[in-house]
């Protein structure tokens, strides 16, 4: 995190807990002897806190699930779990998953010996018994405030997370976008001929068949001219859907101009492209669409569309224009030889 940022995020937890704001969070007394236990909450009563008591170092812990403390206060010296396992336990879960940060003090009657292990141990902080009822409270509010800004942090790591993960899923928006016609939802010109100068190299470099097929609609102007451009539009979204359902998933399938489509069959070699454009141009054919603003009575709308097919690798083909260029002089021969037909560059 930049030093700016984290001097804003300092400042937020300032704001929301300036000094001796902390009253309401939580502190967890742990200790053996109760009366030990009172005097720290009599100690600390002027701050507002809540506390919550445990008497052993397993009450501890589950008191650590259930009430998420903010900070704990805990003697080292207690039967069976001692604080300084329980610290260290504390400190093993303090990921995102487990109890996140929760600062430490630990107490002690013993002398500065232990002080090295308990702070070594992960313990935050570390007083020896009996203490300064001042002390006590000014270590607290500190460890407190230390808490607040941790949580702050996280908060502000887990907005940007948030934000970041946003910024990426616009960002895969976007591209799709970029690469999709809007009118039919195919891919656009730009996107096929990016993919297509691809596969071209990867059926040149493995000698894989690749098919490339275009596809005009028959006198569309006359659809246009007879019932409008709108229904036009329609008749074309029509077509674009047709073909997409006659092709394999790993087909491309482009809208190329105006009202023509292009296609990509990777792994495909001239029988198979045949059969492909013949299925495409028999189902385009059987499509009948209800003309605008009829009652559901008027004879559907009928159309047709011619396709040229060129395939890879063929002696004559020696680039991804040539292959293009080739498809384009099969389909205008299709339209010469009376539309609604298939035409296949010879080999
Ligand atoms: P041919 O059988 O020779 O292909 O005849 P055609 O009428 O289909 O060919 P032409 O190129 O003369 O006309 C294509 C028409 O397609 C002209 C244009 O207005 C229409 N067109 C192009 N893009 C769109 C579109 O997005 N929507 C609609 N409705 N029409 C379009
Ligand atoms: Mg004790
Ligand atoms: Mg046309
Ligand atoms: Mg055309």
């Amino acid at each position: 995190m930049a030093d700016g940022e984290r001097k804003r995020t300092l400042e937020v937890a300032r704001r929301a807990s300036p000094g001796g704001e902390l009253s309401g969070r939580t502190v967890l007394i742990v200790d053996d002897d109760p009366a030990h236990v009172r005097h720290v909450r009599e100690g600390l009563a002027p701050q507002g806190y809540i506390f919550k008591e445990a008497h052993d170092g397993t009450q501890a812990l589950s008191a650590i699930r259930q009430a998420r403390p903010d900070l704990i206060l805990m003697d080292v010296e207690m039967p069976g779990l001692g604080g300084v396992e329980v610290c260290r336990i504390i400190k093993a879960n303090s990921g995102e998953d487990g109890f996140g940060f929760i600062p430490v003090i630990l107490m002690t009657a013993r002398q500065a010996a232990g002080k090295v292990e308990g702070l070594e141990l992960g313990a935050d902080d570390y007083l020896v018994k009996p203490f300064d009822m001042l002390e006590l409270s000014a270590r607290v509010k500190s460890m407190l405030r230390l808490k607040v800004l941790q949580d702050a942090l996280v908060e502000k790591n887990r907005e940007l997370d948030k934000a970041n993960k946003e910024l990426a899923r616009r960002r895969e928006e976007l591209l799709a976008l970029s690469r999709t016609d809007a009118l039919t939802g195919l891919f656009n010109r730009r996107y096929f001929e990016e993919r297509l100068n691809e596969e071209f190299a990867r059926s040149r470099r493995y000698g894989a068949p690749l098919s490339l097929v275009m596809l005009d609609i028959d006198h569309f102007k006359r659809i246009n001219d007879t019932f409008g451009h709108p229904f036009g539009d329609q008749v074309l979204k029509a077509v674009a859907q047709t073909a997409r359902t006659r092709l394999r998933e790993v087909d491309l399938l482009a809208r190329y101009g105006g009202e023509e489509l292009i296609a990509l069959l990777p792994e495909t070699g001239p029988e198979d492209a045949l059969k492909v454009c013949e299925r495409v141009r028999e189902a385009i054919a059987s499509l009948g669409l209800e003309p605008p603003g009829g009652d559901g009575t008027a004879e559907p709308v009928r159309l047709t569309a011619s396709l040229g097919v060129a395939t890879v690798p063929s002696a004559d083909l020696a680039s991804a224009e040539a292959l293009l260029m080739a498809a384009d002089t099969s389909l205008y021969a299709a339209k010469g030889a009376g539309r609604n037909r298939v035409h296949q560059h010879a080999a």
